[in-house]
């Protein structure tokens, strides 16, 4: 049975919830804390801050939705829920990327795998990016508060087709393996998780967080694209957004708003844009560089049997073997993984056209397809993407570099190796030219050979991070290791746009970590003092 939609009971109820579009007049609120972003920061701060007594409002650019608008047509779900309609792209458009837009961010949208931010990737940033207090040892309880708050567990039951393949592949090859921890409760296991929870249990900040903080008597205010902060000397006094429509285009009507403190948890794309366009002080000239993807290379494979990759858990297997094989600041590694498999998302992820593509798409019940996801910014050669204003907005210039080339080349063999020995007929890497691949011998050689290219080779990312790093040194960081900022009293960063290089692992469970003790600190700093 379905889980109780708790929006709709939470608005009966009486939530303080502003739909801006509506307004008819500009407004101002007021609040102790104003949080930009309702995502994996934005939700988890919200919870934190309002639990401690103070008043927050929430600024989201997106609607508010929630299970009853949710109908599992990718049609429906990509332009109401993703950013761009989910067809956002770095600037020479060689890497696509999606990004959730709406309350609940991408959280509503993603896909549960819930990993903690790897030990390589902490110890690299204690060493060379001037990030303290933040070992396993010390972020171990908080990972742990928030795998109890969102349910996060090993998922129980058997992988779905696409990902027994890839449990498969490893098992034959000796390669490592790990079944995945998932925020559900209550899955009905349907592969859908990508186009909203129909059933609420994906326990995305949607049903949990965000509803939490406004049974305390936290105000929603959805659909207010935050333009700018406002600042004087070493403090933001206010924030100023613009009511947008569903698509969000923008209305007549503004509002302003004030607090004691802010917080941008806009996600690594916005929040970095939004600081750029108040112009805030910025001497090391840090704001928007060093923006991270995980770039991910796809390669299909076509088994005999059904795989059906479009029913079940989307991912729970995965396989770690090559993230840190060459050491944190070695070549760059990649974590294999497999995608849900629906029909826009494969053929908008596919080469080819007319022809060879329907032949592709004719398979596409036989499909199994594997990720490998680039770890980025370890290395000299792989200093990540730039957000920089436009006239119409922003844009991410993101150059793919030799040292990404290289780890492409070696994951798509990687990828074909495993897809080979665990059953595939056919490998096809995807990137344009590469024919079907009949035997591990012949893929070698190919792979070997392939040309790979911005453009021709298809790329994609679900996971933004970096722009607005954290840590002590202000040449390196825009705000501390507790994400307040190194220029203003009143502001905090909590978002995915904190980590100073990518994680290396999926970065939902490490914002929620981070947020958890950040806004926690900062809970203890502004909570009314009892007298
Ligand atoms: C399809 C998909 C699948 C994914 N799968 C996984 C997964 O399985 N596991 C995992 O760990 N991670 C996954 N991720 C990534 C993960 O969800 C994100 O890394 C995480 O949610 C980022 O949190 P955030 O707070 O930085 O930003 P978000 O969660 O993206 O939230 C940012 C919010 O800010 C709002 N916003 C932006 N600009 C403004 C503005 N100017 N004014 C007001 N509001 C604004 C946005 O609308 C959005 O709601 C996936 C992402 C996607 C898109």
């Amino acid at each position: 049975m379905a889980i109780e939609d708790p929006i709709v009971t939470g608005l009966d109820s009486g939530w303080a919830h502003i739909n801006a579009s509506k307004l008819s007049e500009n407004q101002t609120l007021e609040a102790d804390v104003v949080i930009v972003g309702s995502g994996a920061g934005g939700g988890v701060a919200a919870e934190i801050l309002t639990e401690a007594g103070l008043s927050v409002i929430i600024v989201e650019g997106g609607q508010l939705k929630s299970s009853k608008d949710f109908v599992m047509e990718e049609r429906v779900a990509y332009p109401d829920l993703y950013q761009q309609a989910a067809g956002m792209k770095t600037t020479d458009k060689a890497i696509g990327i999606f990004q959730g837009r709406g309350v609940g961010g991408s959280t509503t949208v993603n896909w549960t795998t819930s990993i903690r931010t790897p030990e390589p990737a902490l110890d690299y940033w204690a060493q060379t990016k001037s990030v303290v207090g933040l070992s396993r040892t010390e972020l171990d309880p908080w990972f742990e508060k928030m795998e109890q708050r969102l349910n996060i567990s090993k998922w129980a039951y058997d992988p779905n087709r696409n990902n027994q393949a890839l449990k498969q592949g490893c098992e034959t090859l000796g390669w490592e393996h790990t079944v995945i921890k998932r925020n559900v409760k209550g899955c009905w296991n349907t592969g859908y998780c990508g186009m909203g929870c129909p059933v609420n249990a994906k326990q995305s900040m949607l049903v949990t967080t965000i509803p939490a903080a406004l049974d305390r008597g936290a105000t929603l205010v959805s659909q207010a694209q935050v333009i700018k902060l406002e600042h004087h000397n070493d403090k933001i006094f206010a924030v100023k957004a613009q009511a947008v429509d569903k698509n969000m285009k923008p209305m007549p009507v503004e509002v302003m708003f004030k607090a004691k403190h802010y917080i941008l948890a806009a996600g690594a794309i916005h929040t970095p844009s939004i600081m750029l366009r108040s112009k805030l002080p910025d001497p090391h000239e840090i704001i928007g560089k060093r923006t991270f993807l995980h770039p991910t290379l796809l390669s299909g494979a076509v088994f005999s049997d059904p795989i059906n990759g479009h029913s079940g858990a989307p991912q729970s297997i995965y396989s770690d073997e090559f993230v840190w094989q060459d050491g944190a600041d070695g070549e760059l590694g990649y974590k294999l993984e497999v995608p849900p498999i629906h029909p826009i998302l494969i053929a908008s992820k596919t080469v080819g056209y007319g022809k060879s593509h329907a032949q592709l798409m004719e398979k596409f019940n036989q499909l199994q397809v594997t990720i490998a996801l680039v770890r980025d910014g370890y290395h000299d050669n792989s200093q990540g993407g730039q957000v920089k204003l436009t006239d119409h907005g922003f844009t991410l210039d993101y150059p793919l570099t030799d040292a990404f080339w290289r780890a492409a080349r070696r994951a798509y063999a990687s990828m074909a190796e495993l897809q080979f020995a665990a059953g595939a007929q056919q490998v096809l890497p995807i990137s344009e030219g590469m024919p079907y691949l009949s035997s591990w011998n012949e893929a070698k050689k190919a792979i070997s050979e392939m040309d790979l290219a911005p453009l021709k080779t298809v790329v994609a990312s679900a996971h933004v991070m970096g722009g607005c790093p954290f840590g002590e040194d202000p040449k390196l960081a825009m705000v501390n290791s507790f994400g307040e900022s190194h220029y203003f009293d009143n502001l905090s960063v909590m978002d995915g746009s904190i980590f100073p290089t990518s994680l290396g692992a999926n970065p939902q469970l490490s914002i929620y970590g981070i947020t958890a003790r950040n806004a926690t600190r900062l809970a203890e700093r502004l909570k009314p003092q009892a007298s």
